[in-house]
């Protein structure tokens, strides 16, 4: 109030109010982590307030909390902290495997400034015009540039959305009532990445990011921003965390490794950067989006150590690593067509989890024993529409074809928490990871869950079939689940049939020894147990990190779930990402699991160190770890007992 012209704020591209009355300031309802915009009078001494008061709000308006900005760092004042550590090695999440190192390119939450409205009509509109023709250029040159058809095809589909005459029409009313170029730029853009992603169809809503990515190319001209250039040679893609659409947009060609600053190791996200075979850590910490652009950073995936500005002699000893790691990978390759027996002679299941239908082969060229998580809700996610019975048995017998004879474990619908389903509407929950999700959802859907199971057991065709229910909590649940697929075998008698559940609800490993008399098994699912067990959600931007399977609490329940099995001669497998983890691995055998279910490409590895493995000395392991008192010390353990 001190100043003479209006200032106004307006929260998250809302309605500007003016920000000298209280009353309006706090109609507004603005909550921590939403955007402010401030606009002040021309020509006043309001305009010289404009920075006063966006350093107040940064500093938290006199309360104690820590502001946005300073949480994410300013450029300066944290590549000082930073510069501080890049003596020590510096670690994150090991979330994909493999050795990388190559220039930073470093995507950071951007922030543009301008001034809200312009001067001139006319000169705003040629700016805009300037600024549309110069990003249409560098789009044409990435397209020119880009070998990988889906690469080409997504700037492509920017080039169309800036040719839109709409989006053009649109901008220049705005211009029209003298917004300068960016501010109505901006505000379009803005507002359609909004529609589009309130639209229901999933695909469809994602592409908000591709509008929100164009109009962030075109404003960054508009302000004068200079564009962070993509580096020439194969980079670190340093970012403050990758979503699965960006996963799916990589070009493995041009990212040599991945390093975020949030995100834990089984976050869908790292599950897909898995599937890509790019190295990653995840969980770094906001630090890592002060590296210098264009320094050297070398990444190792499994340790999740990482190190800025690495020596040539740290570059040269990664070299000879990767290539060692390529040679055993070689090796394992050669013999992942045999059995994974430990040296004194116990055997364990090796098999791939499976999310595509199509990907059947490529898991059993890997040297998959069996299917053992066929994730259908994936299946389901590739049909822009629920695909009835006819299609569904179609696709389950193709995997059944492909595995020629080889066990397909599959897991009925698991929808809700991450994982919508665009045309199966869930109502908004306030914790979607504690609703309606999994069972919990295709019990109340009868028909949905009917009519999946009678695809499977017409496409089995006396093949082994094994069909398990997920997020199973009481055993109410596994008998009306069960009930239902008793009706469906009436009526389609399936002769090599096993039923089971996960276990990733900590009270189905509690209840394991009833459940065990009524399954024919069990499929461990560790990402949901680790998340339910320390009621730590698997995608939490800063927590997951914290989310170690490997944690004593986990251990216990997967060691009760397999006595429990075991006494009444069923089988345990464990399909969450732990299966997969070196230092899980001979933890899980010495628990006595029977089966293990990873991603196709992690299997050779793990059936080559299986055979490496004592299984006597794995169950001793397996009794210190469950003595243990942290993840940590687990993990400590089994580095100082299996190196
Ligand atoms: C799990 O929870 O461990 C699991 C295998 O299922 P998903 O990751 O699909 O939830
Ligand atoms: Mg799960």
């Amino acid at each position: 109030k001190t100043y003479q012209g209006e200032i106004r704020v307006a929260v998250d591209d809302g309605q500007f109010i003016s920000a000298k009355s209280l009353t309006k300031l706090l109609s507004m309802g603005c909550k921590y982590g939403q955007t402010l915009t401030f606009i002040a009078e021309p020509d006043t001494d309001a305009v010289e307030g404009l920075s006063k008061i966006i350093q107040a709000v940064q500093q938290g308006l006199g309360e104690e909390v820590e502001a946005i900005e300073n949480k994410i760092g300013t450029q300066q004042t944290n590549t000082l902290e930073f510069e501080e550590e890049i003596t020590t090695p510096t670690t994150g999440i090991p979330a994909s495997t493999g050795l990388a190192f190559g220039p930073a390119h470093v995507i950071k939450p951007k922030h543009f400034q301008y001034e809200r409205f312009g001067n001139n009509v006319k000169a705003e509109k040629e700016k805009l015009e300037i600024a549309l023709h110069s990003v249409k250029n560098t789009l044409h040159q990435l397209i020119a540039k880009t070998e990988a058809n889906e690469i080409k095809q997504i700037f492509m589909a920017h080039l169309e959305m800036l040719d839109d005459p709409d989006l053009i029409q649109q901008v220049h009313q705005s211009l029209n009532q003298n917004l300068s170029a960016p501010a109505a730029w901006h505000q379009y853009i803005e507002k359609a990445a909004q529609a589009q992603a309130a639209l229901p169809d999933r695909l469809l809503a994602e592409r908000a990011a591709d509008l929100r990515d164009i109009g962030d190319k075109v404003l960054a001209v508009l302000c004068n921003e200079v564009a962070v250039q993509e580096p020439e040679q194969p980079y670190i893609l340093i970012m403050h965390d990758v979503g699965p659409s960006d996963v799916a947009r990589l070009n493995k060609d041009r990212v040599a490794g991945i390093l975020t600053a949030v995100g834990g190791a089984s976050a869908h996200s790292a599950i897909v950067a898995r599937a890509l075979g790019i190295p990653a850590i995840v969980g770094a910490s906001d630090a890592v989006l002060n590296i210098t652009p264009h320094t050297t950073v070398l990444i190792n995936g499994d340790t999740g150590a990482f190190e800025i500005n690495p020596s040539q002699a740290q570059i040269d000893d990664a070299i000879q690593e990767r290539e060692l790691q390529h040679q055993r990978r070689h090796e394992a390759e050669q013999h992942c067509h045999e059995p994974a027996i430990t040296l004194d002679q116990h055997q364990v299941e090796v098999a791939a989890n499976l999310g595509k239908i199509l990907d059947t082969e490529k898991a059993v060229n890997y040297g998959a024993e069996a299917i053992g998580l066929l994730r259908t809700e994936l299946v389901f996610m590739a049909h822009r529409q629920a695909p009835d019975e006819d299609v569904q048995e179609k696709e389950y017998r193709h995997v059944l074809d492909t595995l020629a004879g080889r066990p397909l474990v599959v897991r009925t619908l698991d929808v809700g928490g991450d994982k919508p389903l665009p045309y199966l509407p869930i109502d908004a929950e306030e914790n979607p990871f504690l609703g309606v999700r999994g069972i919990r959802l295709t019990l109340r859907k009868p028909q949905l869950l009917r009519q999946q199971l009678t695809a499977l057991v017409r496409a089995a065709d006396d093949r082994p079939l094994r069909i398990m229910f997920p997020m199973v909590g009481r055993i109410e649940e596994w008998r009306a689940a069960k009930a239902i697929l008793d009706e469906v075998l009436l009526k389609h008698p399936c002769p090599n049939l096993e039923v089971g559940i996960m276990i990733e609800v900590p009270s189905a490993a509690l209840i394991a020894p009833l459940l065990a008399k009524e399954v024919d098994f069990f499929s461990i699912g560790t990402n949901d147990l680790t998340q339910y067990t320390l009621a730590i959600d698997r995608g939490h931007p800063v927590l997951s990190g914290e989310a170690d399977g490997l944690h004593p609490s986990i251990l216990m329940l997967i060691d009760q779930t397999v006595r429990a099995a075991h006494a009444q001669q069923k089988w345990v497998g464990v399909c969450g990402e732990l299966a997969a983890d070196p230092k899980a691995v001979p933890v899980l055998l010495g628990l006595g699991v029977d089966e293990l279910s990873m991603s196709a490409s992690s299997i050779p590895l793990v059936k080559a160190q299986i055979r490496q493995l004592n299984f006597a000395d794995c169950q001793q392991l397996a009794q210190q770890a469950l003595k243990c008192e942290s993840a940590f010390a687990v993990r400590s353990f089994v580095e100082q007992t299996h190196g």
